[in-house]
C-alpha cells in the first residue's frame, strides 16, 4: 500500500474528469425535452428554487429558440444560473419539485436545458445587463464567491462602484476551488466571473485577505457600505487519535489541491477510507476514485435516511465503485512509522433522539489515506477580532442583511455556516436590496 501521485495517463486523467451530466448532443434534442414543459400554474419548481427563477418562462423561451430570453430570464434571477446548472443538487431543488414525479416520470431536465440556455450566454459573453449610470457610492465586498458575486452584479447594475477583495488568486468561491471537477471546470468557473463583472464597475483585487492585508476598519473608512461574504473554510477535525498522521488529510484541502494544482500532482492512495457524507465526503470519494484509488470506502456514524448528500450523489458514489459502510463512528486511527494504516470505529446504532451510540463492536479498515468530510467550520477568530456579533463564528445578521456594525452587511456562508451555492447567490441578492435600502 502507498500514497502516490500520478497513476494515469493524460486521457484516463482526462476520462476520469470529463462532464458527468453532459449537455444536451443537438438543438433538437434540447427543444424535444423542453415540449414537455406542463408549464404549470403556481409552478413547483419555480417555488422551490432559492432563487425563484421562473423555469416554465425559460423553458417556453427556449421551445419558441428565444435562447437570449431564456438566458436572460434564468440569469435576472440568478446570476450564477450557468455554474448552478452543473452543481445544484437539483433531486432535491427543482427537479425534485417538478409535476412529473407525481406522474411517475422523468422529470424536465431543468438543470440541462438552464445549461443549454445559459451556457452560450457566457461563453459569447452576450451583454444581457446593462449599468445605470455611476452614483458615485462604493461598496467593498469581502469574497468574489457565489454571495459576493451576485452582490456585486446587483450593485452594480444601480450604479454603485463595487471592489471586491478576494484572498485567492481566482475568483468563483467554492465553485472555484470546493467542488468536483467532473461537476464544473475552473474554465467555466473562470468565463462565468468574467461573465459577471463585464457588466462594469465592479473591481475584483486577488490575493488580499481580510485581517492580513485588509481591515475592516480602513475598508470601512473608505466606502460607503462593505458587505461580508468571506464564506467557511475552516475543515472540523474529528478529535481522535492519530489524526496527525501521514495520510490523513481534510476533503476541503484535498478537494482544492486537485482545482489548483492539476490531476498529475495529487497524490491517492491505494486504500483509502474517507468519513462523512455530505457533498464534499462524496466529492472526495469520488474523486480518490477517479485518481487512481483502488479502494474507497465511505464511513458514515448514522444511516442512509440521515445522510446530509443527495440520493444522486450517492449513486454517484456507489457507480464509481465506492464501498459505503454507515452506522460506523471513527474512534481512533493506528500507524506505523507515522503512517496511517488502520482506521478503527465503533459500530453504533441510532437511540430514540437518532444520536449514534456504540454498541460495543469494533469495525476496522485497512487504509493508508484518510480523507475527513466532517463539515466545516465559521472563521471564527476573524469574526470576534472585528466585533462582529457572531453564534459560534457565524455573523448574526438581522433580517436585512445588517450585522451588528452600521454599514457592515454580511450573507451566504459567513452567516449560514455553509450552504448550497444557490443560497449564497440569493443571500447576495438580499443584501443587495438591503444596502442600496442603506445607501439612498
Ligand atoms: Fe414544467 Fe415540471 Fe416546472 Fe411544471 S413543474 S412548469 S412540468 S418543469
Amino acid at each position: 500500500m502507498a500514497i502516490r501521485n500520478n497513476r494515469l495517463t493524460a486521457d484516463e486523467y482526462k476520462e476520469q474528469f470529463s462532464d458527468i451530466r453532459p449537455p444536451f448532443e443537438t438543438n433538437d434534442a434540447a427543444l424535444v425535452e423542453a415540449n414537455r414543459c406542463l408549464y404549470c400554474y403556481d409552478a413547483p419548481c419555480t417555488k422551490s428554487c432559492p432563487t425563484g427563477i421562473d423555469v416554465p418562462k425559460f423553458i417556453k423561451q427556449i421551445t419558441t429558440e428565444n435562447l437570449r430570453g431564456a438566458a436572460y430570464t434564468i440569469l435576472v434571477s440568478n446570476i450564477m444560473g450557468g455554474g448552478c446548472a452543473k452543481v445544484c443538487p437539483v433531486e432535491k431543488l427543482c427537479e425534485g419539485a417538478c409535476v412529473y414525479n407525481l406522474m411517475e416520470e422523468e422529470a424536465i431536465p431543468i438543470a440541462r436545458l438552464q445549461r443549454f440556455a445559459t451556457e452560450r450566454a457566457i461563453q459569447e459573453q452576450w451583454p444581457l445587463f446593462t449599468r445605470k449610470p455611476s452614483t458615485g457610492k462604493k461598496v467593498a465586498i469581502i469574497g468574489a464567491g457565489p454571495s459576493g458575486l451576485s452582490c456585486a452584479h446587483a450593485l452594480s447594475r444601480e450604479g454603485v462602484d463595487v471592489t471586491i477583495y478576494e484572498k485567492e488568486s481566482k475568483g468563483g468561491g467554492l465553485m472555484t476551488y470546493g467542488i468536483a471537477a467532473y461537476k464544473v471546470t475552473p474554465q467555466f468557473c473562470q468565463e462565468e466571473v468574467d461573465y459577471i463583472t463585464s457588466i462594469g464597475g465592479i473591481d475584483i483585487v486577488y490575493n488580499q485577505e481580510l485581517g492580513k492585508n485588509i481591515s475592516l476598519e480602513i475598508l470601512q473608512n473608505s466606502y460607503d457600505a462593505v458587505y461580508l461574504a468571506f464564506g467557511v473554510g475552516l475543515a472540523r477535525q474529528l478529535g481522535i487519535p492519530g489524526e496527525q498522521l501521514h495520510g490523513v488529510v481534510d476533503a476541503i484541502s484535498f478537494i482544492y489541491d486537485i482545482r489548483t494544482k492539476g490531476y498529475p500532482a495529487i497524490p491517492v492512495g491505494d486504500q483509502v477510507a474517507v468519513i462523512g457524507m455530505g457533498m464534499t465526503a462524496i466529492d472526495a470519494a469520488t474523486q480518490a476514485k477517479r485518481l487512481g484509488a483502488k479502494e474507497v470506502t465511505l464511513v458514515y456514524r448514522r444511516t442512509q435516511q440521515e445522510m446530509p448528500c443527495t440520493e444522486a450523489e450517492l449513486n454517484i458514489a456507489k457507480l464509481d465503485g465506492c464501498k459505503i459502510v454507515w452506522l460506523a463512528a471513527p474512534k481512533e486511527i493506528t500507524g506505523e512509522d507515522g503512517k496511517a494504516t488502520q482506521l478503527v470505529c465503533n459500530v453504533v446504532k441510532l437511540d430514540a433522539a437518532g444520536i449514534p451510540v456504540a454498541t460495543g463492536e469494533i469495525i476496522t479498515f485497512a487504509v493508508d489515506m484518510v480523507i475527513k468530510a466532517a463539515g466545516q467550520m465559521p472563521f471564527e477568530e476573524l469574526v470576534s477580532g472585528n466585533q462582529l456579533d457572531n453564534n459560534k463564528g457565524r455573523v448574526i445578521i438581522d433580517g436585512h442583511s445588517t450585522t451588528s456594525i452600521k454599514g457592515v452587511f454580511a450573507g451566504g456562508d459567513c452567516v449560514n455556516g455553509g450552504k448550497e451555492v444557490v443560497d449564497a447567490v440569493q443571500a447576495g441578492k438580499d443584501s443587495a436590496k438591503a444596502i442600496l435600502q442603506y445607501l439612498f
